[in-house]
Order: C-alpha cells, then sequence, then structure tokens
C-alpha cells in the first residue's frame, strides 16, 4: 500500500466516524512564546482543550507535520542512528472535546489497525496507565477492560506514569494514555528469546507507533487533581511508522516515504545505501533534515541566527556536515532533492510545490555559504596543525575554530585522526563548559509541552540560550 493512500484512508475512516477532516497547521509558531514549533498533533488545538474556544465540530481528524528539536521533545541526535525517530514527522490523529471517549478511541484504533489496515494482531501490544500513588490514582481499568476484549491478556503490559499518564504542563488537562507497540522483529530474531518472554519492549523492532491520551483530569495549580466535567480524546500515530509497518519494512527509510529521496541521494552522490554504515548514517540524516528544513521554509520559517530560523539553520548545517564528511559532497547538492521532495509529498501539502523555487534557493545559498566556513576552517585546521610541534591539538585552539568559524568539532577530530593527530577532548570540554556556564542565564526555562501563564504573569524576553546541541533557545522570564 502507497503511503498516500495510507494517510488517506487513516482520515477517510475518521471521516466516516462523522470527523471532520482538517488540514495540517503550520509547523512554525509565530506567536507562542512557549514552544517553537508544533511538536504533536495536539498543540495546534490547545485552546478546546483548555476550553477557550470552541471547534464547529468535536470530531477533528488530520495528519499533522511535527518537528521536534528543541525543548521536551528533541530527537536530533537520534536521526540518522536509529530507523524511526525523524526531526519532522507527520502524526496522524483523532481527536474528540467533550464528545466520544475511551470506549470510541479503543475500538476505532484497533478496528482501523487490524480490518483496515489488516495488520496481524499477534505482532501488537497495548499498554494501560498503571496507576500513581503520588496523585492516588489508580490504574486505567477501564482502559483494561476495554482492550481485554480485543487482545489477550498477555499482550497488555502495564505503563508507568512517565510513559502512560499526559499531561502538557505543570498544569491544565491531563490523564493516562494507552499507546500501540508492534512487533515487526523476524522469526529468527524472535526465536533468540526465551519463550516466555513475550516481548522487550525496548527492542528496535518493537516499536510504539500509536499513543492513544484520554484526558480526564485536570492538573490545578496546587499539583491536585480534578476531575474533568468533559473529557476529552487525544491521539497520535506517528504515519512514517505505520507506513514502516504496512509495508513490511524493517525501517521507516526504507517506505516509499524516503526512498525516491534516498535514491536521489544515492544517483547524486554515487554512493550505494546499505553497504557502509557511515554513509547510510549520512543518507538517513540528509533525506531526514531535507524534509525538515524544506517544511520550514514552506511555512516562512527560513534560516537564521536566532531563535526558530537558527534551529533550521542547525539542521540544516547537520546535514551538509554528514553530506561533506561521509559524501564527499564538495559542492552544493542538497538543494537538488527539493524536485524530488515536492513531487512525492506534493500533493498532501501544496505549499511544498508553490514555495518549490524559493525552497531550493534558500537550501542552496546556505549550502555555499557554509561550505566556504568548512574550507575556510580547514585551512585554519591545516594551519594549527603546521604550527603545533605536538601530535595532540590543544582544546583551546579546536574550540575557537568551533567557536568562532562554526568549524564542527567531530569534524576536526575526524581530520586530525585521518592525520595520525590527536584533539585534547578534555580541554575542549572544559571550554565548552565555560562557555556553556557564561550562557546559562539564571532564567527558569519550560521544557514541558507549554506553560500556561498564571493572570497576573506578563512575559519579558531575557535572550537566548546556547544548549550542548548548540540551538539557541528563546528565553523568557515571568516578571
Ligand atoms: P518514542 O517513545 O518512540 O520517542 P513518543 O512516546 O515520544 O515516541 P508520542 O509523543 O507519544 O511519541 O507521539 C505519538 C506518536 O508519534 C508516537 O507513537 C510515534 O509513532 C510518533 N513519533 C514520536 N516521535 C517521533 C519521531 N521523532 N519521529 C517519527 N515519529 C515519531
Ligand atoms: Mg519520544
Ligand atoms: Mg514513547
Ligand atoms: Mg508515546
Amino acid at each position: 500500500m502507497k503511503s498516500q493512500d495510507i494517510r488517506s484512508q487513516f482520515l477517510t475512516f475518521f471521516k466516516n466516524k462523522q470527523h471532520d477532516i482538517v488540514p495540517s497547521a503550520p509547523m512554525v509558531l509565530k506567536d507562542d512564546p512557549t514552544l517553537m514549533f508544533v511538536n504533536s498533533g495536539m498543540a495546534p488545538f490547545k485552546e478546546y482543550f483548555l476550553g477557550n474556544a470552541q471547534p464547529k465540530n468535536n470530531r477533528i481528524t488530520d495528519s499533522q507535520k511535527c518537528l521536534r528539536v528543541s525543548g521536551k521533545h528533541n530527537d536530533l541526535e537520534e536521526v540518522g542512528y536509529d530507523t524511526y525517530h525523524h526531526t519532522l514527522f507527520e502524526m496522524l490523529g483523532n481527536w474528540s472535546f467533550g464528545d466520544y471517549f475511551k470506549n470510541e478511541a479503543i475500538a476505532w484504533a484497533w478496528e482501523l489497525l487490524t480490518e483496515v489496515y489488516g495488520i496481524d494482531k499477534n505482532i501488537l501490544y497495548v499498554t494501560v496507565f498503571e496507576g500513581s500513588k503520588e496523585d492516588k490514582l489508580p490504574m486505567d481499568q477501564e482502559a483494561y477492560d476495554l482492550w481485554k476484549s480485543f487482545i489477550s491478556e498477555d499482550r497488555i503490559l502495564m505503563g508507568n506514569k512517565k510513559d502512560n499518564f499526559w499531561e502538557m504542563g505543570d498544569q491544565g488537562p491531563c490523564g493516562p494514555c494507552s499507546e500501540i507497540h508492534v512487533d515487526i522483529r523476524s522469526a529468527e530474531e524472535k526465536a533468540k528469546v526465551d519463550g516466555k518472554t513475550l516481548v522487550n519492549m525496548d527492542h528496535p523492532q518493537v516499536v510504539e507507533i500509536w499513543n492513544l491520551v484520554f484526558m480526564q483530569y485536570n492538573r490545578k495549580a496546587n499539583g491536585s487533581l480534578e476531575v474533568l466535567p468533559q473529557k476529552h480524546i487525544d491521539t497520535g500515530m506517528g504515519f512514517e511508522r505505520l507506513c514502516m509497518v504496512l509495508q513490511g519494512v524493517q525501517s521507516n527509510y526504507d517506505t516509499d516515504v524516503f526512498t525516491p529521496i534516498i535514491r536521489e541521494i544515492e544517483t547524486i552522490a554515487n554512493k550505494p545505501y546499505g553497504e557502509n554504515e557511515d554513509v547510510d548514517v549520512a543518507i538517513r540524516v540528509i533525506s531526514d533534515h531535507v524534509r525538515a528544513v524544506a517544511f520550514s521554509i514552506a511555512d516562512g520559517q527560513l534560516p537564521s541566527n536566532t531563535g526558530a530560523g537558527y534551529v533550521i539553520r542547525r539542521i540544516l548545517r547537520r546535514a551538509i556536515r554528514y553530506s561533506f564528511t561521509f559524501l564527499d559532497q564538495k559542492e552544493p547538492f542538497i538543494y537538488r532533492l527539493v524536485d524530488v521532495l515536492s513531487k512525492k509529498m506534493g500533493e498532501a501539502f501544496p505549499e511544498l510545490k508553490s514555495q518549490k523555487q524559493l525552497i531550493e534557493n534558500v537550501i542552496k545559498e546556505e549550502e555555499q555559504s557554509f561550505l566556504r566556513t568548512l574550507d575556510q576552517g580547514l585551512v585554519l585546521l591545516n594551519r594549527i596543525v603546521e604550527e603545533s610541534n605536538s601530535d595532540t591539538i590543544s582544546g583551546q585552539k579546536a574550540f575557537e575554530l568551533y567557536d568562532t568559524f562554526g568549524f564542527p568539532i567531530d569534524l576536526t577530530a575526524l581530520i586530525l585522526r585521518e592525520k595520525g593527530l590527536q584533539l585534547d577532548e578534555a580541554g575542549f570540554q572544559s571550554e565548552m563548559k565555560k562557555q556553556k556556564d557564561r550562557s546559562r542565564a539564571a532564567s527558569e526555562m519550560s521544557t514541558e509541552d507549554w506553560i500556561i501563564l498564571k493572570e497576573d504573569t506578563v512575559q519579558e524576553f531575557v535572550g537566548y540560550d546556547l544548549l550542548e546541541t548548540n540551538v539557541k533557545i528563546t528565553r523568557y522570564r515571568k516578571v
């Protein structure tokens, strides 16, 4: 089944259950001081959950563009190294605002997965909230009993507060959730496991695909919970992961969401995918990052030196670094992938088609300028090497290259290694720490999905901050 059909079947299924299909909201948030990018399907609907606005229909379904590169959800460093975390991904969702609740949410999820998509129920697992002493909450018996009518009890696993209780922040609507996991291990892999152990949920081929959140409580300012008069459903399913399962492959990158981009990279760089691990990581990084950057530009967020623009610039530079180092691309080429991306995704996301020219131009210019930086950095690094009379290059010099010229440290380390030299990593880390301490402003930063400002709080901009990954986060202080 093609990815396009998988997406439309999801939407049609819920449309037939009286949901309105709505387009994805823009991924870049312009006026929200608490969140830079939409990082889950629920974010655009937060005013409905808070009761500040009323939807036209209290049942909605959509496929939302999400970006998880900062704050509470930051998957950036995973990307390329595993097969199912992306920076940009689509989250398929169905929503009930004070309408249906657990009964329908669970029954429909099951119907869609096993009857419409035809997933074998013997590869599915579900999780249920085990309860929390701290919050004086019992286990989610209601969800357990509903699941029991569909799936054998040894496939229902208990989950703790961290995984199975969703909260938007320290206040507001919250509730238990049930996750659906798919076991795509090969028969061979399964045979390795002792027959009694059904499954190790941490296995890389046992993948979470869908999270059903049952919002039934409200967390008050004093930390206590009250039952919500109006209960809500919020679900999110990773589209690319669903495609992996339905297309019978072991990696999101082997689905038709990614293969056209990967084929194009292979052709341009003249390097095959699947033969060398470094090359493979680079190809996965580039095929992922080009999507994140292209969608952001289409949404109006260009790479820049501040805020969200800086995050986008860092993502693109990460891709350029990998292509420079592992695919030997010394000339701009990532912009050339935009064509195939917009052909592939342009139907579902027309902004990719209409903004194609702009996206290509912006990416190409960024590539040119960062490749120049890399070139200059190489010259400087060579000079440092020539002038040094030791075979260890000082951490301070490497830090200067990194800090002043934007020359990435992993590249410095790699080049030195190739020359048979060493880098004083501890010295570099200590310079890095000094800089972090300087920039770790006293202000607090929210790591939640969002924060609810108390009525008497106003926000004052207090500057940017540099995190480990060098992603700038805008900080605000409540005054
Ligand atoms: P994981 O545990 O795999 O990191 P999660 O629990 O953080 O996922 P949720 O916040 O529950 O994810 O989001 C709902 C669904 O979105 C997940 O079940 C998964 O299918 C998908 N998803 C989450 N993060 C990513 C990502 N970085 N790339 C692709 N899909 C994702
Ligand atoms: Mg996660
Ligand atoms: Mg999870
Ligand atoms: Mg989850």
